[in-house]
């Protein structure tokens, strides 16, 4: 067993030095260094920037966009969406673990991997023919490489696998709302989540609610998602906006607030242009949280510097210790953000991670 990178250089094929997530190609041999994990994969849930653009490239078509997820795996080693950046993570059952893993993972166990597909050595082997290309899970098989620097969380056996997954794909985003929203004066905190309604949202909502703020302000995008949340006690206020539209997105953020902009704004939509929209609804010395991979750098800094913004702006780190606990137990805790996720992710195959194939709930 040869020696390993803890962060998975050894893996690299293309470009030569770069680290994983920027290579364009990586090696998924399946024998494994002896600091590196071999997982079984049974489900990859591919992030919703990346899904929305596959979709909207291929006007929808579903064998289209299977084929293309297919071709960018067997050319990149890795399933990295070329035009958006993004992965997503998986699910599986851990195979094989070198003697010198500090990730604690022992063979059998049911994981969700925690770091980005791409970065992650994977290698299909069903062609994804159980995919039909029209949602953001793939039920698959093949196997994935975790290194020695990377995370993995076992499933919890209380929530259908799916369900999970769909959790853990955006966990750094309910830590971060959590984290920024405490160390201001929460009860004078006033926070705007846009794209509210969606998975990253709702549980950025539930976040804000949990961490105290004053008032929270869920900006979604017509009247279902408005229906959706109504009634479910995660927003004070719900504001029908399109989130690419600076001036009206502002305006409407700002009446819900009394005229003043949020003191945290929170991008969680999946669509490129909503820089300047959660720049103008913030508050002079308010910050604004950038979790969706759909934002862009320059748009953000040269926008913010445009309007004069006296902005702090985050990149939303998929990473803050103790996230992917904290959102499933923000799901726990609440039944109305538990439906929402089920009505968005759907309740097929819904059977907690601890079943077999055969047993019923
Ligand atoms: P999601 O569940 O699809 O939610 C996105 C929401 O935005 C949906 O409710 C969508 O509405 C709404 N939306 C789309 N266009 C809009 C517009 N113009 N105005 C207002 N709302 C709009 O997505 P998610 O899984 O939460 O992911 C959100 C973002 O976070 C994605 O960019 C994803 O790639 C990113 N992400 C980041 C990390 C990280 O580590 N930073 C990790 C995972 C995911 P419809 O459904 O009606 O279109």
């Amino acid at each position: 067993m040869s020696t390993g990178s803890p962060v998975g250089s050894h893996r690299v094929v293309s470009p030569a030095g770069a680290l994983p997530q920027a290579a364009d190609r990586l090696d998924p041999d399946p024998d494994i260094a002896d600091d590196e994990v071999r997982i079984s994969v049974e489900r990859l849930n591919l992030d919703a920037a990346s899904y929305r653009q596959l979709r909207t490239a291929h006007g929808g078509d579903g064998e289209a966009v299977r084929a293309e997820v297919r071709a960018i795996i067997e050319r990149r080693g890795k399933m990295h969406n070329p035009v958006t950046g993004s992965g997503g993570m998986l699910i599986g059952t851990v195979d094989e673990v070198g003697p010198r893993s500090p990730l604690g993972l022992k063979a059998g166990q049911k994981v969700a991997t925690l770091v980005s597909l791409t970065l992650t050595p994977l290698h299909i082997d069903d062609d994804l023919a159980r995919w039909d290309g029209n949602s953001e899970q793939i039920p698959t098989s093949g196997h994935a490489i975790l290194f020695g620097r990377s995370i993995a969380a076992a499933l919890p056996s209380d929530l259908p696998e799916h369900l999970a997954l769909a959790v853990l794909d955006v966990c750094g985003a309910p830590a971060l709302v959590h984290r920024v929203v405490s160390r201001r004066a929460p009860a004078e905190t006033t926070v705007a989540v846009l794209g509210a309604a969606g998975k990253s949202g709702s549980l950025s909502l539930a976040a804000a609610r949990d961490a105290g703020a004053a008032t929270v302000v869920a900006v979604v995008r017509d009247e279902i998602e408005d229906a959706c949340l109504r009634g479910s006690g995660l927003a004070d206020e719900i504001v029908i906006a399109d989130a690419t539209d600076p001036l009206h997105l502002a305006e409407k953020v700002e009446h819900a607030l009394d005229g003043r902009g949020a003191d945290v704004t929170v991008v969680c939509v999946d669509v490129p242009g909503c820089e300047h929209g959660a720049i103008l609804s913030t508050a002079a010395g308010g910050t604004v949280v950038f979790f969706s991979m759909a934002t862009s750098f320059t748009a953000a800094a040269l926008g913010a510097e445009g309007l004069a913004a006296d902005v702090e702006m985050l990149i939303g780190n998929g990473y803050v210790p103790g996230h992917a606990d904290y959102a499933l137990d923000l799901l726990r805790a609440n039944p109305h953000l538990k439906d929402l996720f089920i009505d968005r992710v759907g309740s097929a195959d819904a059977r907690p991670a601890g079943f077999a194939e055969g047993e019923s709930e």
